[in-house]
């Protein structure tokens, strides 16, 4: 077997791996980069980029049929064109995919290895079976995969994930979703806006990642009017004949019903590429679930010179946080034992559904007993919103009492993408409810339905005695 020494093996050519990779080589040190399946990461070539290209036709064509309403008739012969709309998400996305996967090409060949790595011992690997690699230190950052549970695993051939549903030559004639979490909803609204019949089926009643309790009704109300949602559901079989796939499942009301769809996608969540890793060989301690111990901080797992980035780490499977425990566990592996602590950004989550959600900071369901306050505002008669006809929506902020710091926000509503960037900025930067008022509100904005919100924070914060409400003058045009 060939062997190979280095400073570090880096486990995975996606967006976490490549910078591992990159922080080894700043530091002057020689790293080696093994992958087993195609460059291009990802994010660009199944997840962030492909998802939203299939998100802007559905937003094109959403237009459509919202242009009546300001008085704007589209032409007779609107048609939405499935094998165009395909097309240009592949198009596009292999743009994406040419740079990553250009990025990638440019590092050395000699450090760079292709094939699927697994423990032989605690820092030494094997690769397919050809290449034994030893190394100071390992970073792991082999990804995730969809997760498809029973009783879809029986069919696992017939069925779309995510992996496969950018592939499709055309848009289905019908489509089952399992799942309602971040990537069933956005693919799934996308489907359903681009004339796709959807239905969604679900053993759960949530729909989406927020936790705040306000804002899950106003979702259910929202989402409920336009999707077709089967939620609180048991599968009970899954069928696969003729042109597609025959779903039977027990409903709320206990009653057995039956469907056919010409395809079904699979969003049920996505599990850590732990298996087949040969982390048993390691001597690390693995929980049940097969996870290793693991520092957010340092990435490290226990005190071994094995890091863990990106998504298998189980933490915050976001491509930007894929980037920053990269770069940790680029810096730590040079460094091990002497690892150092990080501060991680202030968490920010977004779903690409229409109206948008997301989280900032600390989450409803995290907020410390008493000790808190929030401040609210709907959308649905929001001025700027309004004009646009999209006044849909609801914004909770939190705020420590005391302190009179921004902690945390979860949003539903237009343009949310933005609002949530300026308050994760805020809360970064510690900002009080008084600091966020302070700064300048244009008019008409969607950032008058924050301040609309941090007004009634500084409200609920003054009524527990901190934060004197009469401190903020009244604007116009609020
Ligand atoms: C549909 C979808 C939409 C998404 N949208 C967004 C979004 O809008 N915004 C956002 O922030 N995030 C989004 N994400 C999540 C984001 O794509 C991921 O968090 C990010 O790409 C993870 O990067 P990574 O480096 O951890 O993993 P990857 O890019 O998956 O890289 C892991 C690599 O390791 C390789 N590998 C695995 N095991 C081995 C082994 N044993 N040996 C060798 N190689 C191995 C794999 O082949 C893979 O190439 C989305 C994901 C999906 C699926």
């Amino acid at each position: 077997m060939e062997k190979l020494s280095v400073d570090v093996a880096v486990i995975g050519a996606g967006t976490a791996g490549l910078n591992a990779r990159r922080e080894v080589e700043k530091r002057g040190g020689r790293a080696v980069l093994i992958e087993s399946a195609a460059y291009g990461t990802t994010c660009a070539r199944v997840g962030c980029m492909p998802s939203k290209l299939l998100i802007a036709a559905a937003e094109a064509a959403h237009l459509l049929e919202a242009a009546p309403q300001f008085g704007v008739h589209p032409g007779r012969d609107r048609r939405i064109d499935g094998p165009a709309v395909m097309q240009r998400v592949r198009r596009e996305r292999d743009r994406f995919v040419g740079f990553a996967v250009a990025d990638t090409e440019k590092i050395d060949p000699a450090q760079r290895l292709r094939g699927h790595a697994r423990f032989v011992g605690p820092t030494r690997l094997v690769v397919d079976d050809r290449v034994q690699v030893d190394a100071r230190a390992v970073v792991v950052a082999a990804g995730s995969t969809p997760f498809v549970p029973p009783p879809f695993d029986a069919i696992r051939e017939r069925l779309l994930t995510s992996d496969d549903i950018f592939e499709l030559p055309d848009l289905p004639e019908s489509l089952a979703v399992i799942g309602t979490g971040i990537i069933a909803l956005e693919l799934g609204q996308a489907m359903h806006r681009l004339g796709v019949r959807t239905a969604f089926f679900s053993p759960f009643d949530e729909l989406g990642p927020l936790t705040d309790p306000e804002i899950r009704k106003i979702v259910r109300r929202d989402l409920g009017g336009e999707l077709d949602l089967r939620t609180g559901v048991a599968m009970q079989q899954a069928t696969a004949g003729g042109a597609g796939v025959t779903l039977r499942w027990r409903t709320t009301e206990a009653e057995v019903r039956e469907e056919s769809f010409a395809h079904v996608l699979v969003a049920a969540g996505r599990r850590p590429n732990l298996a087949g890793l040969g982390l048993e060989s390691t001597g690390l301690a693995l929980a049940e679930n097969g996870m290793p111990a693991f520092d957010a901080r340092t990435t490290q797992c226990g005190d071994a010179p094995i890091f863990l980035a990106g998504d298998v780490s189980g933490h915050l499977p976001l491509l930007h946080e894929a980037s920053d425990e990269g770069r940790i566990a680029g810096a730590n592996a040079m460094r091990w034992p002497n690892v150092e602590r990080h501060e991680r950004r202030v968490p920010l989550a977004i779903a690409f559904t229409d109206p948008q959600m997301a989280i900032v900071g600390v989450r409803f369901a995290d907020l410390a007993a008493g000790g808190h306050a929030v401040g609210a505002a709907s959308f649905d008669n929001q001025g700027r919103a309004r004009v646009m006809g999209r006044n849909r929506g609801l914004v909770r902020v939190y705020g420590e009492a005391g302190s009179c710091r921004l902690i945390g926000a979860e949003l539903f509503g237009p343009g949310m993408e933005h609002i949530a960037h300026l308050l994760a900025w805020a809360v970064q930067q510690r900002m009080t409810v008084q600091a966020a008022l302070a700064m300048p509100f244009y008019h008409p904005v969607l950032e008058e339905g924050l301040r609309t919100a941090l007004r009634d924070l500084a409200r609920a914060l003054g009524a527990l005695g901190s934060c004197r409400p009469e401190d903020f003058a009244k604007a116009p045009g609020d």
